[in-house]
């Protein structure tokens, strides 16, 4: 059931719904007290959401391209499910509980099986603010050891402020985030392997490549990968301030059985995932080598960036978007790596 009022100004696709749920957002802001509840708007004014089956178990949900926006209600992520027979095991849970309800319902009906598990792929907002509708005695929620310690960061907190601001009225007073209700059993570079129904599943530390925390689940009879924020089809990555060193073992890990598919924390599955694969190493071993170069030759960022051979990768998507930020993320750690030598 949806908020009436809401859904026409939301169809003609202008700003007029913008300024209504900013206008929330400001009296929410004020704490007035406003007691408009988020189930009143509920799975049917969010944007449309399919489930794509993959073969027989295999479930996948595409969020939309571009960042969390009151427009797009937080869905920019990706999320999945495995039907074992035993119950569902889901990854990831979307970018607002709402998201994460109406998931639920989808891949339930779809596979017609219940959620028995759900691992999160790391603990960024935009993966993990659905958790709340998978809170029930009936399901398990297992996170990365190191997911406790994100968790209990100011920045968590402050980003669940900035989210109440941006994304109200999908994530409002009403939004309960919580811990994963066990640790995945798993030390660095190690993986836990469980059974559930007619599927063995590997739970791989990603390294903190991306996240301190990163996760990534593989489905052995399936040869897919779940691989959060640590794998893009056909584009270039978001590198952040990751070290694209690191990021590469973690590439190495998650290649240690080669997939047949891999899922991507955001945009396009993957069902040629060696060669996505290929391309991201061979991105990120460039950013690491070139800059390496760089700095042992005492080259400013932007003389090396100017002079760096860029072609083969900038006719990529999100190259304008990325590149600059993820080489100079690379240069920074290339300067650390040479000042600790
Ligand atoms: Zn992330």
């Amino acid at each position: 059931m949806g908020l009436s009022a809401v859904r026409p100004f939301q169809n003609r696709g202008d700003k007029s719904v913008l300024r209504l749920r900013n206008c929330w957002a400001v009296l929410a802001s004020l704490g007035l007290g406003l007691t408009l509840s988020t189930s009143l708007l509920a799975a049917d004014d969010l944007p449309p959401m399919k489930v794509q089956r993959v073969g027989q178990d295999l479930y996948i949900i595409q969020g939309q391209a571009g960042a969390a926006s009151s427009a797009n209600a937080g869905f920019i992520s990706n999320a999945g499910a495995v039907a074992t027979g035993a119950g569902l095991v889901v990854f990831d849970t979307l970018g607002t509980p709402p998201l994460g309800a109406k998931m639920r319902k989808l891949l339930e009906e779809a596979s017609g099986e219940k959620v028995k598990l759900v691992v999160v792929s790391h603990y960024h907002a935009d993966h993990f603010y659905g958790i709340q509708a998978f809170a029930d005695p009936g399901v398990e929620v297992i996170a990365h050891p190191k997911a406790e310690q994100v968790f209990q960061d100011a920045n968590t907190g402050l980003r669940l402020a900035q989210r109440k601001q941006d994304l109200f009225p999908w994530v409002s007073e009403e939004t309960k985030l919580t811990l994963a209700s066990r640790k995945a059993k798993i030390g660095p570079g190690q993986n836990e392997t469980f059974q559930l129904g007619r599927y063995h599943f590997t739970l791989i530390d990603g390294l903190g490549a991306h996240a301190p925390d990163d996760l990534m689940m593989r489905v052995d009879e399936l040869g897919a990968v779940f691989a959060g924020d640590l794998f893009f089809t056909g584009r270039v990555p978001f590198v952040g301030s990751a070290n694209p060193r690191i990021w590469l073992a973690a590439l190495d890990r998650m290649a240690e059985q080669p997939p047949k598919i891999a899922i991507p924390g955001h945009g396009a599955v993957s069902f040629e995932p060696q060669k996505d694969l290929d391309l991201t190493r061979r991105y990120l071993a460039h950013l690491s080598k070139s800059m390496a170069e760089a700095v042992a030759n005492m080259q400013s960022f932007d003389e090396a960036y100017a002079a760096i051979n860029w072609s083969a990768f900038k006719n990529l998507p999100a190259f304008e978007a990325a590149n600059r930020l993820n080489a100079y993320g690379a240069y920074l750690h290339a300067e650390q790596e040479a000042l600790k030598k």
